[in-house]
């Protein structure tokens, strides 16, 4: 298909430095959890964004020395000539599809608090940053750095900038953003010096200025020097002939650097979840910018819809449409524009599952594109599957994430697939979840699947159709497929497994029967050890209807699981807002007719009661996997049998989040007809210094 003209604008080449971007689309600069330790999977991973028409593709964050030391995170590194070959690797892999290779240079200054490598920590004035994440508090404080540590970080910047050169990258930047060495710098909080690095703004750019001057001359004949800046701690300071400091310091570099990066300086905000912040989220920090330079501005804000892109350049907003998330979700974003495909195209949710795994330190896993982090290892592509046998015939039951996915990917091979759903609508517990307060971009999961199975004769789709072992066991399938998901379950567990029973009431919900519109008495108490969204939104939802909620749980947090996706904070500011009561730090242990025991984590002995209408149990849930088991024991195969001829998928086997479900049921789909033994898995193995 043609592209529509209306997006045409996006596709303009744009000069940065002595490089031209072929388009406007922007993969900005964000790490995968690869670090310099999986060279091949970041390689693959940057290679379909460029394939899939990203006209810029940049790393992630890049440690240009020892004293910058981010474990247990996973910057890759530039510290000395060995780590060029690794950058090289993925710099090919961007320019075979004609892409240009950014990569972000970064000193963390204090928020390194440099386990491994156990420097002492640098800063402008010596005045520490919290390493921001959660129970990673350094406890290291840092040292002032003297006019031989300003030379240095100056020189480090050079070398590793001459080194990214020669690995090839078209893009080079200085980071002085998120609270790192060089924004340290910028703020008069954090640089307390008396030198000429201090004080005035002139100063406190000295060092941001010197380090782009002195990296333009090493590398700007034929490399663009970019700089990422974080703007909202400064628009907040009053400048002294403009708006704020922020505006003073764009228009005083103006069109020194090639590129302007503008975000915030918090990644959690940087990041917001679509739960609380909707798509453009970041313009109230980057819109400042293009009017004070001539050089490309660049920024985020989980975009996916063409018609915003188009927006946000023609309202003068940004030259080129920055993205991390949307790209992970759809390496192929761009091309699918280009080519008239835009209802194709898989949309981030802003789930922040991929947050998650940089915490994990593991390469980044996606609840739309289970692809992600697998195109190497397992040599997943997000567009192309190989072809099955389509004499053979599937048969998929349940349409949740998984069943969807499964049908999708065996559709795409072009097995003969049947889809049976015994409800009347497809898609799973996606339907309920994404009527939960913040969670509607969820509903995405479901609908970039449903479009697509809807367009492929090879599916046959059955609603209002519950099967049962006897019509499966009448049926001529060569293979089932079961996803029938899982339901929530009224036990209670203690941390250790062990559990906690003697609970039996007609007033015990659990978070099924409240989104079927169960009835409750008043006052409402959630007992949560879930520790993810669902209390946190099921309180939410009845705070609307009901005049006393209270959320207990045994964590020390609302959703404590959430410090992992960048969450946690908004939750617990949004109960805040609700006047919905939190109890922290407490196990549940009886129930009478109108009142629950609790008690605290730390003592036994320490018994609080509390009155209760209702309770609901948001804590673990049980398989449906009834179905399955009884098709087990009449078939005469099993899984164990080589290629099974039935097998279950998603949270029918165990449940999960629901980029688990997606990702069960994609592998199945791309492995239905494989041998266990022929399935790819390769290692990333350390090279050895002789
Ligand atoms: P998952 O996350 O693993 O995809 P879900 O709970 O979202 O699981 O979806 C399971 C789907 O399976 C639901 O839509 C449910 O209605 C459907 N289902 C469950 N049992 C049957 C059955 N016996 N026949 C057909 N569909 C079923
Ligand atoms: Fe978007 Fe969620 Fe995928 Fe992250 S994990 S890219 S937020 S859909």
């Amino acid at each position: 298909m043609a592209r529509n003209s209306r997006y045409d604008i996006l596709f303009d080449p744009v000069k940065i430095g002595p490089v031209t971007a072929p388009n406007r689309f922007y993969q900005t600069p964000h790490a995968i959890g690869t670090g310099h330790q999986m060279p091949h999977t970041d390689a693959a991973m940057r290679e379909v964004r460029a394939e899939g028409g990203w006209g810029v593709v940049n790393t992630g964050y890049c440690s240009i020395h020892p004293s910058s030391d981010d474990s247990p995170l996973l910057p890759s590194r530039l510290w000395d000539d060995d780590d060029v070959r690794e950058h090289a690797l993925v710099v090919d892999a961007i320019h075979r599809h004609d892409s240009l290779a950014g990569i972000e240079l970064y000193h963390g200054g204090s928020s390194c608090a440099n386990r491994s490598t156990r420097i002492t920590p640098i800063s402008a004035s010596g005045i520490s940053i919290n390493s921001t994440y959660p129970g990673w508090i350094s406890l290291t404080q840092s040292r002032s750095m003297d006019h031989k540590d300003i030379a240095d970080m100056r020189s480090w910047h050079v070398d590793a900038a001459r080194r990214a050169k020669s690995a090839g990258f078209d893009i080079v930047y200085i980071y002085a953003g998120m609270s790192f060495g060089p924004y340290q710098f910028l703020l008069p909080w954090l640089n307390k010096r008396t030198d000429e690095y201090g004080g005035s703004l002139k100063n406190r750019v000295r060092l941001m200025r010197e380090i782009l001057e002195e990296m333009k001359e090493a590398i700007g004949d034929t490399c663009a020097v970019a700089i990422r800046f974080s703007s909202d701690d400064l628009l907040k300071i009053k400048g002294e002939s403009m708006a704020s400091e922020a505006h003073e310091i764009v228009s005083m570099l103006s069109d020194l650097p090639d590129l302007w990066d503008i975000k915030s300086s918090d990644w959690t905000v940087e990041t917001a979840s679509a739960r609380f912040v909707g798509e453009g989220g970041q313009e109230s920090w980057n819109s400042f910018a293009k009017p004070l330079t001539t050089k490309p501005v660049v920024g985020v804000g989980r975009f996916t819809s063409p018609d915003e892109m188009v927006r946000q350049i023609r309202g003068g907003i940004l030259d080129l449409i920055g993205a991390a998330r949307p790209s992970i979700a759809d390496p192929f974003l761009p091309k699918k524009i280009d080519e008239g495909r835009e209802d194709e195209i898989r949309e981030c949710i802003g789930c922040n599952i991929c947050v998650s795994c940089y915490h994990d330190s593991v390469p980044v896993r996606c609840t739309q594109n289970p692809t992600a982090g697998e195109e190497w290892r397992r040599n997943w592509h997000p567009e192309r599957i190989p072809l099955g046998d389509s004499k053979k015939k599937i048969l998929v039951v349940g349409s949740g994430p998984a069943g969807l996915e499964c049908s999708r990917v065996l559709g795409q091979r072009g097995f003969s697939v049947t889809l049976a759903e015994k409800k009347k609508e497809l898609g799973g517990r996606i339907i309920r979840e994404s009527g939960l307060p913040g969670l509607a971009s969820w509903i995405r999961v479901r609908d970039y699947r449903t479009s697509l199975i809807k367009t492929m004769p090879n599916i046959d789709i059955y609603l209002d159709s519950p099967m049962s072992s006897e019509d499966i066991n009448q049926s001529d399938y060569d293979q089932i497929v079961i996803a029938t998901g899982s339901r929530w379950s009224t036990d209670i567990l203690s941390d250790s497994g062990y559990p906690i029973t003697g609970f039996q009431s007609n007033r015990i919900f659990t978070p099924d029967q409240i989104l079927n519109g169960a009835t409750l008495l008043e006052p409402v108490v959630i007992y949560d050890f879930d520790h993810y969204y669902m209390g946190g939104c099921l309180a939410e939802l009845l705070r609307e209807r009901h005049k006393e909620i209270t959320l207990v749980t045994p964590a020390n947090a609302v959703s404590a699981w959430t410090s992992m996706n960048n969450e946690s904070w908004r939750i617990r500011g949004r109960m805040i807002e609700l006047d919905i009561k939190l109890l922290l730090e407490h196990y549940l242990i009886g129930m009478d007719e109108s009142h629950l025991q609790l008690t605290s984590i730390y003592s036994d002995s320490e018994i609080t009661t509390i009155e209760a209408g209702s309770l609901i149990i948001v804590g673990v849930r049980t398989s449906e996997d009834t179905l399955y088991k009884e098709l087990i024991a009449r078939s005469e195969f099993s899984e164990h049998s080589g290629v099974s001829n039935i097998k279950s998928i998603g949270d029918c086997v165990a449940p999960g989040t629901i980029a688990h479900a997606v990702y069960s049921g994609h592998e199945h789909g791309r492995n239905i007809d494989k041998q266990t033994s022929d399935i790819r898995y390769q290692v990333e193995r350390p090279s050895l210094h002789l």
